[in-house]
């Protein structure tokens, strides 16, 4: 049985989603390749947090020639001075804080939290993102999150899960540091109506896997998908080319 994450239920619930891409990463569990941006954003949350997300392997940025720094690497290290400095000072307990949790319930639900720490005197669940958008970019960063709703999924999905396993209810935190230095700090918390909601996304989430391995895991390309598909370098059914979109005028 495949366990019910976050990143599934987001790319299962996407109505453009090709099943073929789901067979591959979950089920072959092969790799997607870490384009740079990830890879910067790996490397902050591990000089950040102390702790890899891997268990596998440090994240790193490659050197110069002679073995220095990198500029995009100074700046990284630039920017975690100030998110340390100001999560600190907000009152985020580093001390006794966990760091990269993996949590899994009796019904095969998982999520790994980045940090589960006292903030302010409460426990909370607190999420570290890199980012390289603009601090008032709605439609590819962080100005609205109600534009993004796999991030309140995300939200929702592992309050619920330390829920389930802890029986406690705690308030989910993104801590958002764009590469020049802004910082957004954005409280969520639930409400019985959207925690049944996810329960629900989650049925839905199961009884579409079921379909797709029912069906064969079928692909379903298509040029814009295909173009930003993370499991492209393992697939052969790629589309490589646009269709033609017709109207009778
Ligand atoms: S490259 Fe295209 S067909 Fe292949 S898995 Fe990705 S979306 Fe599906």
């Amino acid at each position: 049985m495949i366990n019910i994450s976050q990143s599934l239920m987001n790319l299962v619930l996407d109505a453009q989603c090709c099943p073929y891409a789901v067979k591959l990463n979950y089920v072959d569990r092969l790799k997607s390749e870490t384009t740079e941006l990830m890879l910067r954003g790996h490397v902050f949350e591990y000089k950040l947090l102390g702790k890899s997300s891997s268990d596998k392997e440090i994240p790193e940025l490659p050197r110069l020639m002679k073995g220095g720094l990198s500029q995009p690497e100074k700046d990284i290290d630039l920017l975690v001075q100030i998110a340390r400095a100001a999560m600190t000072n907000m009152g985020v307990d580093f001390e006794t804080a966990q760091m990269q949790v993996k949590i899994l319930n009796d019904k095969g639900e998982s999520g790994h939290l980045d940090m589960v720490a006292n903030f302010k005197g409460r426990k909370g669940i607190h999420d570290v993102k890199y980012t390289e958008t603009k601090y008032d970019d709605r439609w590819n960063g962080w100005a609205d999150l109600e534009l993004k709703p796999d991030s309140k999924r995300q939200a929702r999905h592992y309050i619920k899960l330390w829920h389930d396993i802890h029986d406690e209810w705690l308030p989910y935190y993104f801590w958002v540091f764009g590469k020049s230095g802004w910082i957004r700090l954005i409280k969520c918390t639930v409400t019985e109506e959207s925690i049944d909601m996810h329960e629900e996304e989650i049925k839905v989430t199961r009884d579409l896997l079921k379909r797709f391995e029912r069906e064969g895991w079928k692909p379903l390309p298509s040029y814009e998908k295909c173009k930003a598909c993370y499991m492209i370098e393992h697939c052969k059914y790629v589309q490589t080319l646009p269709d033609i979109e017709q109207y009778i005028i």
